[in-house]
């Protein structure tokens, strides 16, 4: 097994020098990443079509464009982040000042999944960069063409003792955690999850953990069925579902199951061509082995659309299951692909506790126009973030943390999270020297003691 220690050492060495924490050099660096996408996107987007057959339109939507918009809120911001912050002091510590100073952890290893390969790099890479960590990033080995374009930008672009790409699977990914560096951020399956938080604990490394999971997507009886079925529609197939977030499965109020979904029939049609196997713009899935799986769960239930594939192509149809039980195989883990189970429900409180027994979701997703609903859903059910009327859209705001909770996660990201879980909160009491209150000492027995 390939050996990472001289590595990680170059770049431990080099943080030490201290000039990764300097802001003018951690905005220099950023710019660079800014200018080197924007000069870079065509490549991004040939990568990515030869990858996963992402059309430029989705390309840019979703990995490049996103990526932008977070590096340059962090450019606005980041000068206000990295200062110090005094802070209250309390009356125990009379006479002295309290701050708070964010540093940086060191060396950063970020390992990243392949669904949205450069996204899923790129944004902790520029959260980390921008907190003033070194950082080694090792990208998915099923998406080879991104993470060879990326090895090259990095490698054309920034030294190794301050940016390193490390291309590889499996064993590259364990050579990586056998070392010992100063944080790790993961991204990518449950099971996966589980084995970098075990290799993390030999060295009590901090860990954040962006896992998956069953994301439930409810469709109540007084939804904008339209709306609704326009919306869940682009949140499920986007990517042929392989987003962390898709609604993973739907609940639909048995009142207007038919009525929705018909609107989800003309809102996939609106959105995809009739034919994407020659269309050219329906994402592919990433491997035979993932085709495999999602293919086997095609006679599930009732199909109420699609169902058609081609192996050749691992192009498989926008589809919709019908009458999904619990104990149906397509319902026993995370979907990630085109196919959306359905099941309907007359009591809400019987599902929000199908929801409760299992592990908690990523995210949720409630169509309702009443507020009531909204709430006693939010209040009752524990899940990572999510929409109420929308779907997927909540990780494209900056100010909104996002994460998981549970088995679909430890820690958030985005805007200011991207600066923040990178950073340790160094708390410091500046204690005069004015004088001296003699409480806290057994022995003192006079008053207030002037120096
Ligand atoms: P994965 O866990 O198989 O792989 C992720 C990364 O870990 C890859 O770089 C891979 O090389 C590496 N890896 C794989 N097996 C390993 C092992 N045994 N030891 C060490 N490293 C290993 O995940 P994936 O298939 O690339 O991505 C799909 C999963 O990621 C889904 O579950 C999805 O929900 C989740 N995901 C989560 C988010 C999020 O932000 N929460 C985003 C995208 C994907």
């Amino acid at each position: 097994m390939e050996k990472y220690g001289d590595l990680i050492e170059k770049q431990r060495k080099f943080y030490l020098q201290g000039k990764t924490k300097e802001l003018s050099f951690r905005l220099e660096a950023l710019k660079k990443l800014q200018s080197l996408i924007r000069t870079n996107e065509q490549e991004l987007m040939d990568a990515l079509k030869k990858d996963l057959n992402k059309s430029e339109f989705d390309t840019y939507l979703t990995e490049i464009g996103i990526v932008l918009e977070e590096i340059k809120f962090t450019l606005k911001h980041l000068h206000a982040w990295a200062k110090p912050r005094r802070v209250k002091s309390s009356l125990a510590t009379l006479g002295s000042k309290s701050y708070i100073y964010p540093e940086p952890y060191g060396v950063a290893l970020v390992i990243s999944p392949w669904n949205y390969p450069f996204q899923l790099a790129i944004a902790p890479l520029a959260g980390a960069l921008a907190a003033g960590n070194c950082v080694i990033l090792k990208p998915s080995e099923l998406t080879p063409n991104t993470s060879a374009l990326l090895d090259k930008l990095i490698s054309e672009n920034f030294p190794e003792e301050y940016i390193a790409v490390v291309e590889g699977g499996v064993g590259v990914s364990t050579a990586l955690l056998n070392e010992k560096v100063d944080y790790i951020f993961f991204t990518g399956s449950v099971s996966v999850g589980k084995v970098v938080m075990q290799a993390a604990a030999k060295n009590l490394t901090p860990v954040t953990l962006e896992l998956g999971g069953k994301s439930p997507c409810i469709v109540h009886e007084d939804a904008n069925l339209k709306l609704a079925a326009k919306r869940i529609a682009w949140g499920k197939f986007t990517n042929a579902g392989q987003t962390c977030v898709a609604p993973d499965y739907l609940y639909v109020h048995s009142r207007v199951k038919n009525e929705f979904l018909h609107e989800l029939k003309l809102a996939i049609h609106d959105l995809y061509s009739e034919n994407i196997f020659d269309s050219g713009q329906f994402t592919k899935i990433v491997s035979e082995r993932h085709f495999k799986r999602l293919i086997s769960f095609l006679n599930n239930g009732e199909q109420y659309l699609g169902g058609k594939y081609d192996e050749t192509k691992l192009t498989i149809e926008p589809t919709i299951l019908d009458m999904i039980h619990w104990n149906d195989e397509v319902m026993q883990d995370e979907i990630f692909g085109p196919i959306l189970p359905v099941m309907d429900y007359e009591s809400l409180p019987k599902i929000i506790s199908e929801i409760q027994s299992r592990h908690k979701p990523l995210a949720l997703y409630i169509f309702t126009e009443n507020e009531k609903i909204q709430k006693k859903i939010l209040n009752e059910i524990s899940f990572g973030g999510g929409c109420i009327n929308d779907t997927v859209y909540h990780l494209s705001s900056p100010y909104l943390p996002f994460g998981g909770v549970g088995e679909s996660g430890i820690g958030a990201y985005h805007g200011k999270g991207s600066f923040d879980v990178f950073t340790h909160e160094k708390s410091i009491l500046k204690q005069t020297t004015m004088f001296d209150l003699p409480f806290r000492y057994p022995t003192m027995k006079n008053g207030l003691k002037f120096i």
